[in-house]
């Protein structure tokens, strides 16, 4: 703490700055906060501030960056309080294949990546066989924060968090959506039906083709679902090359 009035008036402006202030208005005029000597970084962080929509707006944002930095603090269902990460979705914003899964698990949640434990690693090699890494696709979940011991995503915070799936894939605009597991499509597809008759079909899922696959973490317990999951995956590629 300085005893000088000038410091002391410059630091006062400098945290008004800090908190995003931009102005200060007096009686009849109003002047800059900003000193010629803050730093660089302050004018880009309180730009950025201006810039990232309000949580309630994320439908603003209009990009996957923007997107994140939107809704990373969301706390809109019970989940928000008791995950270690919030995990966003990875892979190419310009996707022509996007992965979903239902929710992120504990290496997930550890990490703030989907897909990343041992199932992540089948969904690797899977992607492999067919040439592709995962930089090429996208792999989100339904939901962006793990429910407690991996229990199935109550329909609640299902709802609550889709909305931000729904513009993810929006702002990505994949050919093809393809669902890992049965939760995760009756949930979008808003059915009861089975993952067998979901399977080997085609589903509109606000205007994207979607299709359904065995989860990589089933195919891990059952090993006879390898040979569907790679004919699905073989159609996959067939459909897309069919789309380009
Ligand atoms: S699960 Fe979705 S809605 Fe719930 S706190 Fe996490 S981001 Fe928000």
């Amino acid at each position: 703490m300085t005893d000088n009035p000038r410091q002391q008036a410059i630091d006062y402006f400098r945290q008004l700055a800090q908190m995003g202030e931009t102005v200060v208005y007096r009686p009849f005029e109003s002047i800059s906060v900003l000193p010629e000597t803050t730093p660089a970084i302050n004018q880009q962080e309180s730009q950025e501030a201006i810039d990232v929509p309000s949580i309630d707006n994320f439908d603003k944002a209009t990009d996957l960056n923007q997107l994140f930095k939107t809704i990373k603090n969301c706390h809109k269902c019970a989940l928000g309080d008791t995950r270690t990460n919030f995990v966003f979705g990875v892979g190419n914003p310009n996707a022509q294949i996007m992965f979903i899964g239902e929710a992120p698990g504990h290496d997930e949640d550890m990490k703030g990546e989907p897909f990343v434990g041992r199932a992540g690693q089948l969904l690797n090699k899977v992607l492999a066989a067919l040439e592709l890494k995962r930089e090429d696709v996208y792999i989100a979940n339904i939901l962006k924060c793990r429910p407690p011991n991996n229990r199935d995503p109550e329909p609640e915070e299902a709802a609550t968090c889709e909305p931000y799936l729904i513009h993810q894939i929006k702002l990505i605009q994949p050919k093809i959506i393809c669902c890992l597991g049965r939760i995760a499509a009756q949930r979008l597809l808003q059915t009861n039906m089975t993952l067998g008759q979901m399977r080997d079909r085609w589903f509109d899922y606000h205007g994207t083709l979607l299709m359904v696959t065995y989860h990589p973490a089933a195919v891990l317990r059952s090993p006879s679902y390898k040979r569907p999951l790679w004919e699905d995956m073989q159609k996959m590629m067939a459909k897309l090359k069919e789309l380009s």
